[in-house]
This record gives C-alpha cells, structure tokens and sequence, in this order.
C-alpha cells in the first residue's frame, strides 16, 4: 500500500468509526478487529460477561450456525446474512417489542468479515402499530374472538410470500389449527358454552404465539394469529429457518389447547390438531399454502387427533383418492354396489355357530372390491353413513330371519351389526333400529349392536343414545377392545353386554405373557359384570386353545370362516349343522370358503 493509500485507509476507517451506524470488522473467526463506539453499545447486552472480542461469540445465543455460514460464505463481498433479527433483551413492561438489533454481515476477503449493526426497535414498533391500526378495521376483526379475520390472514400469507419470491432463501410457515370434535361441546353443553369454548382457544393460540422465546424470536418476522371458520384458526410464521421451528410452534399450539377448560362450572375436555405448511417463493398463491396446510390438519385427525402434522405432497394424492372415492360412493349407495358379507362368531367350548357378524362391502366397478376401512370415514364425513348404515341393517336382518327359519335350532342365535360415531349421533337412529326389526321380524333380542370403544368413552350424548338402544331389547358390544381409552376399571359404567377383545391382544395371546394376562383380566371383569367375551381375529388353533383357557366366551376370526357372502355363508352353515348333528363329528368346519 503506498503513503496515500494507506493514509486514505486510516481515514476511511476514522470516518466508519464515528459514523452513527454500528460497525464492526472481524477476522473469519470473529475475533474484533475494530469495533466503533455505536456497535459496542448496542452489542454491549449481548456480551458474555462484558466481553467483546470476539463477534461470534457475542452472538452465539441468537445466531450460532453463523461463524459456519462465514466460512463457507463466497467473497469479496459475500453475504454471510442480512437483516438478521437479534433480541437483546425482554421487552419492557407494558410493550411487547424486545429491543431488537438487525445484523448484515459481509465476507470482505479470505480472512476479513465486515458487520453492521442497527437498532430496529423503533421502525418493528412502528410496523406493530401500523398493523395494528389495520387490524382494527372492525371488517377485519372476527367479532367473537377479537382476532384478525380470513381476510386478514389471507393478506399476511401473501404479503410474506411476496418476500419470498423476492428472497430464494425466505421461508415461512402457515399452520391451520382445528377443534376436534368441537361440534361436540356446542351439541352437548350449548353455543353460549360452545362460544366460550373458542374464545378461550383464541387467547390460548394467541399466548402460544406471543411467548417470545428461541424458537419464535429466531424465526426473525411477524407472526399472526386469526380465525378462519367456526372452530378453524390459523397462524402465520412469516419467516421460519426451518420446519423443526414451525413444528415446535404447532405442538407447542397442541399442548396449550390440551389442557382443560374451565366453562359453565366445570371442566371441558377438548383438543385441537395442528396441520403444518412450509412455503417458499414457489407457492401459486395464499390459499394453496393454506390447503396444504389444511390437508396436513386432516391427516393429524384421521391419526387420532390432539397432534400436528407436516404436509407432505404425497398427501395431495391421498386427498384426491378420498375426493373421486366419495363421489364414487354416492353412486355405490344409489346403484346397489354395497354389498353385505358375514362372518360366523363361534362358541369356544363346544365349536358351536354362535352368530354372525354383519360387514358391509363396495363392489366397485373399476377398483374391485373395495374395504370398508376406506369407506366408511369417508361416508362419515359426508353424510352417506345415514343411508349406508341403514342398508346393512335391512339387509342383515332379513338375511338373519331367513336363516332362523332355514335352519331353525341350528339357527345363529345373535346378528352382530356394526355401528359408527355418527350414527350414534344420529338422533334418527333409534327409529331406524325399530323399523328394521319391525319390516325384518326379527327379535331385538338377537340384534346386537357394535361399537367402537373409544366412542362408547366419549360423550353423555352417546350414553343416552347408547341406553335408548338397549331400551329397544337390543344386545350391545364394545368392538375393538383394548385399542382405547377405557380402563377395565371404567368397564362397568358401559351399557354393554358383550366385550370384543381386539385382534391386536389376541394375535398375540401365544407369544406375549403381558396380553394373555391382559385377556385373562379383561375375561374375569367382564364375568364379574356378566358381560360376554368375543375374540376377535383368531388365526391358528394354539390361539383358540389359549382363549379358551383363559375362559374367553366365543371367538371369531379366519381360523373358522373369513366374511362370507350371503349364499356361501348359508352353505357354511349348512356344512355346520351336518357336522353338529353326527355324533362326535368334529364340531366346526375350520377351512376358510371364500375370500371376501
Ligand atoms: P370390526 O368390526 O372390528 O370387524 C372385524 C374386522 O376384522 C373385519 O374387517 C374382518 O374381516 C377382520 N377379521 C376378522 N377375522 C380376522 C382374522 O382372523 N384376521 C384378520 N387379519 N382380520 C380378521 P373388515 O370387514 O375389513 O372391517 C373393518 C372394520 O370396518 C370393522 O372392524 C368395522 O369397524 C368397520 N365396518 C365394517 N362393516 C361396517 C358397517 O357395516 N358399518 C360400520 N359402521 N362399520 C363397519
Ligand atoms: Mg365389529
Ligand atoms: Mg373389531
């Protein structure tokens, strides 16, 4: 360097020293070279016990992937990062801006990195007020929970994706918040309880939102909280590093509106689940990010709910199967394209047919048959459930009545028919249970109705309509046991006659000490409470032997019959009634007939 140019480098750095912005210029391992009087005092905070040699270190708690980011950053003039939000401490009372610095730093050459610094506090106050000022616009405001409304929410999402088709390395995150069941509290306790209700989930979202930790105050931008539907709520994470942030922020939402409810003198249990979408610059627009983030919330439901879930692409190919099968299944319903197939529940002491169990079928035209454990969710949430679920009764027990008068005492003796949550809710359904019983002839005493029992646990509502039933004659049976939420302790509180202890015990009743025990128990309490045992999903002989052992009543599963249609299912038992009437023939005909 010559006289001049050296001299003309001393003033340079002279004038950058007193400039009334921050700088700082370090070596790549962000040992201080310089620092001017402004950078000392807005870094100062942040500083490990008053120590500002080191730049990296200094900013170790709000940014420490950067000394990574500065070495693998190109030069000369490289940007290491730029605009990059630094809390320095928590806001004060009264105002919920931290004091905030804006960090830009540049790789200058191999060994030189230069920083500025700039206290941001003042210009984010003033774009709080600013949004604020918007938000105050009563058009959108939602009237119930004082939150931005659906325009609102819309606008944000685009005004951040904005930036990010600007910025290739902007991200942001929309996540969609729904009740679970919250048609439930408004059904059960009211829509004065029901408005509390999500009153309470807004100030939970938005407390969860506001909480200004790591996660949320790395994510360096706005974050809004707003109300899109009866109990739909959506935040936006304007700018995120990562999913992991925004998938911190949505269990974090999950756990809040977890926790009980304090309305109308009691405690409201309820739960919300979370769906979560990452955008970038590609996105087509606000809704399609919202969508994606929809269809992750739906997934976190059909897995039971009380959990958030990232979108995948993968579940747009799902959602499309589930939106062509349920047109699809309209027609089904309307066509005669469902079908009934039965599968015998057996006595486990002497072989003999105990009943049949009723499990409806899609013939479809094109995908073959289909099962009903992709149908019947979806004919739930369309309301095709009403008209399908009423065809499998009619069915079932005319099909039922013929049998008794066909074979007579070697008749079953009870028809299982299967019922889901949104019959139960139905308030039509117990009309229609007399009706079929009525048109059929047959006796309510041999009807015997299945329900799941995670829904047996849930409301007073299903209790009622649960003793209605049994009020009608009708048998009742807790399906699929042991896969939810109720104790064997809590077992007498159900109307219910029968226990269908669930195939994921009884698979393993000859290799698990842990399930026969909990067979075996099960098996004792329902004694104790003259409640019957069904096992469901019996495959081998050793698993037969086993249940019986334990006591278990009657049994069900391939080792004796797979479903049978109607005409096969009559062959069956005509093989059953011949075994039976020979003496000492070999009671039950263990070959399967015909997969269904
Ligand atoms: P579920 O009521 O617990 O019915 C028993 C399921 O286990 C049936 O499946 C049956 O085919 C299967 N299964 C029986 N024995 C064995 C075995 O030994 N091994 C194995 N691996 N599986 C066995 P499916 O017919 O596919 O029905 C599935 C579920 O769909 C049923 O479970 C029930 O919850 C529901 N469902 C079926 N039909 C109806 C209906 O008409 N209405 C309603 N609401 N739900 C139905
Ligand atoms: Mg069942
Ligand atoms: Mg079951």
């Amino acid at each position: 360097m010559s006289d001049s140019s050296s001299a003309a480098h001393e003033a340079l750095m002279q004038f950058l020293y007193q400039a009334p912005i921050g700088l700082v210029q370090t070596t790549l391992d962000g040992e201080i070279t310089m620092i001017n009087p402004m950078s000392a005092q807005l870094l100062m905070p942040l500083a490990p016990r008053g120590d500002l040699s080191n730049l990296f270190d200094v900013l170790q708690g709000s940014a420490p992937h950067l000394r990574d980011q500065a070495a693998a950053a190109a030069y000369p003039g490289g940007e290491v990062c730029d605009g990059l939000r630094v809390s320095v401490g928590p806001p004060p009372i009264g105002d919920d801006i931290p004091p905030t610095l804006s960090i830009r730093l540049l790789r200058l050459d191999s060994h030189m990195l230069m920083c500025s610094v700039t206290d941001i506090t003042a210009a984010l106050r003033l774009e709080r007020q600013h949004v604020e000022a918007e938000l105050r616009d009563a058009s959108r405001i939602d009237s119930l929970t004082a939150m931005p409304n659906r325009i609102v929410v819309l606008e944000r999402i685009e005004h951040t994706l904005e930036r990010a088709r600007i910025d290739p390395d902007h991200r942001f995150a929309v996540l969609f918040i729904n009740g679970d069941r919250f048609n439930r509290v408004n059904v059960t306790l009211g829509p004065a309880a029901g408005d509390e209700l999500l009153r309470m989930m807004a100030s939970r979202i938005n407390a969860a939102v506001r909480q200004r930790d790591v996660v949320i105050l790395n994510s360096q931008g706005d974050q809004t909280a707003g109300r899109l539907g009866v109990d739909e709520f959506v935040v936006v994470l304007e700018a995120v590093p990562s999913i992991d942030v925004a998938a911190l922020v949505a269990q974090r939402l999950v756990d809040a509106l977890r926790k009980p409810y304090a309305i109308s003198g009691g405690l409201v249990h309820s739960t919300a689940s979370v769906g979560v979408a990452l955008g970038d610059g590609h996105a087509a627009d606000a809704d399609a990010v919202l969508q994606d983030a929809s269809l992750a919330m739906r997934e976190a439901k059909r897995g039971g709910g009380a959990r958030h879930c990232v979108f995948e692409p993968l579940m747009k190919e799902r959602a499309w199967r589930r939106a062509s099968l349920e047109s699809e299944l309209r027609l089904a319903v309307q066509d005669g394209q469902l079908f009934v197939v039965y599968q015998p529940i057996t006595h486990l002491d002497d072989g003999r047919v105990a009943g049949f169990e009723a499990l409806v079928r899609w013939q479809h035209p094109l995908r073959g048959v289909v099962s009903p454990i992709e149908f019947i969710e979806i004919a739930e949430e369309t309301g095709l459930i009403g008209p399908l679920g009423a065809y499998v009764l009619h069915s079932a027990c005319r099909q039922f009545v013929l049998w008794q008068r066909q074979f007579d005492g070697g008749a079953p003796q009870v028809l299982s028919v299967n019922l889901s949550r949104a019959q139960l809710v139905e308030s039509t359904l117990v009309d229609e249970v007399r009706h079929a019983l009525k048109v059929s002839g047959m006796a309510a005493e041999c009807l015997q109705l299945e329900i799941t029992e995670s829904l047996a646990a849930e409301s007073p509502l299903i209790q009622s309509r649960l003793h209605e039933l049994k009020a009608l004659g009708v048998k009742l049976a807790l399906d699929d046991f042991g896969t939810g939420y109720s104790s064997l302790a809590s077992l007498h509180l159900w109307p219910v006659d029968v226990i269908k202890i669930d195939r994921s015990f009884v698979s393993q009743v000859t290799t698990s000490a842990h399930h026969r025990v909990l067979i075996e128990a099960t098996v004792m309490v329902a004694r104790s409470l003259c409640m019957g045992t069904v096992a469901e999903g019996v495959e081998t002989e050793a698993q037969a032997d086993a249940l019986k052992a334990l006591r278990c009543d009657k049994a069900q599963g391939y080792l004796y019959a797979r479903p049978m249609g109607s005409e096969e299912a009559s062959l069956w038992l005509t093989a059953q009634t011949r075994a039976q009437s020979q003496p000492g023939a070999v009671p039950a005909l263990r070959e399967p007939l015909q997969l269904v």
